[in-house]
Parts: C-alpha cells; structure tokens; sequence
C-alpha cells in the first residue's frame, strides 16, 4: 500500500488561503490504514477548518481514492456539495488526488505527503520492501528485495563492510545479503547465489515517463501494449 502522512496544518492552511468552502475527500484504502485519511481524520480536519472560518460543504470516503472509474460513480452523490465548494482537500495519496484533479475543473489540494510502497507490520507500523524498479529479481534472491533492503543496492552478494551481520550503514539493520543468504541456505538454494546478476536495467523505472498497463479483454487496451499474457504494459515519455 502506499504510505502517506499528512502535511502540518499550517500548509494545508496556506494552500486553502483564501478558500472559504471545501469538500473533503479521503480514502478507505490506504490513507485509512495509515490514518491520514479515514474517518476519523475527515472529522478532526473538519472541526479543524471550522475553527479557522471555513466552511465544510461536505465530505466523503472513497472505497479506493485512486480508482477513478468509482470516484466518478461516488462524486455523483455528492454533486450539490462539491459544487458548493470552492475547493477540494483530499486526504490520500498523490495518485488519490490526482484522480480529482483529473475529473473536476475546480482547484484540487492534498492534505498528505505520499512516502512509499510499505508492507504493514503491524497497526501504524510500516516498512518499505520494494521500490517499484519495474523489472523484479527477487526470484533469485529468496523473495528479498536487495535493491530496496541494501541501502547500496548491491545486486551480488555483500559489500567489505557487514558487520557481525549488521549493515556498516545501519548498525540496527541486519546486512540484506546476509539474510538473503540464509533465506537461500534454508530454502537449499544458496546455488542461486553463483549466478552472476548483470549490471540491471533502471530503464523501465527511469522517470519521467508515463505507465500505463492494459489488461487484455477489459476493451480498453489500446496500440502498444506488447507481450503475451493477460497484460501489458506501455511506457511513454522516458525509459521503455
Ligand atoms: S527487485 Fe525489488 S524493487 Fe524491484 S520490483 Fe522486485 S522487490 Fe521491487
Ligand atoms: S552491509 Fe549489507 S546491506 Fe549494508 S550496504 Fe553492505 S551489502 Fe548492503
């Protein structure tokens, strides 16, 4: 899930100077989790705003806020309140706000900072394991990312610097090829750790670009999507 954390009330305040009427958006999927955008957090930004002389036209919860097709569908039933507002927070991530900036010709702020793709360790407790580097090695390496677990993002085997199993960068983080390695030993595969990675290709996760994946049969794929299989995907700007 991506998590998010919100901006200090300050600068969500500066972006809606001058705005006397908002409608908050926030999102059932992740900014809930993270508490940056769930119910609670919609009433205490409302009570919040309301103190500072706003007006609260109304609010909404959104299943997923990065869904577009259903953010249409939800906005429907808020559409007096929406267009009462002269404003929109939304208290999700960046790929959250943006669907309201895609669908509606009125000025669209957000509440959160988006951090990272994270795995939920426990309640309000994340951790990131991916980095989203478009083309996944974790195959080879026991189901652990290096690229995202190594802060040098070493792709064959440790650098001079493990200590004890510790990474020399952060005494308190166990060396990612060291548990990658015992991953490996207690899987029998530590042959895996004779093949050589090659130097990899960041080219698909170069930036800027713009991604697009098309399912096929969902009728809305369109020309450039490549390969067999149920998916493809399109990458426009850079990389490839
Ligand atoms: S290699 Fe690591 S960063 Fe790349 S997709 Fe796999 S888990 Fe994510
Ligand atoms: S000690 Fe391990 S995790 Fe730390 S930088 Fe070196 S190889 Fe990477």
């Amino acid at each position: 899930m991506i998590i998010s954390k919100q901006k200090p009330f300050k600068e969500i305040l500066a972006c809606l100077e001058g705005v006397e009427r908002v409608f908050l958006v926030g999102c059932g999927d992740c900014a809930t989790v993270c508490q940056t955008g769930g119910e609670d957090q919609i009433v205490e930004m409302k009570q919040r705003l309301e103190a500072e002389g706003k007006k609260v036209t109304g609010s909404m919860i959104g299943e997923s806020a990065c869904h577009i097709l259903n953010m249409k569908r939800e906005l429907r039933q808020h559409k007096a309140e929406v267009a009462d507002a002269q404003a929109l927070l939304v208290m999700a991530c960046g790929a959250g706000i943006q669907t309201f900036s895609e669908v509606l010709d009125k000025p669209v702020y957000t509440a959160n900072d988006s951090l990272f793709l994270g795995n939920v360790q426990r309640f309000g407790h994340f951790s990131e394991h991916c980095s989203l580097c478009g083309s996944c090695i974790v195959n080879e390496t026991g189901g652990i990312c290096p690229i995202t677990n190594c802060p040098k993002g070493l792709l064959n085997g440790p650098c001079g610097g493990v200590d004890k199993g510790m990474c020399e960068l952060d005494s308190e983080r166990e060396c990612a090829w060291v548990k990658i390695y015992n991953r490996l030993k207690a899987l029998g595969q530590l042959d895996k750790l004779r093949k050589l990675q090659s130097p990899k290709d960041y080219c698909s996760a170069e930036k800027p670009r713009m991604r697009v994946i098309e399912r096929k049969g969902s009728g809305t794929q369109g020309p450039g999507t490549q390969g067999p299989g149920t998916q493809g995907s399109v990458t426009k700007g850079g990389g490839k």
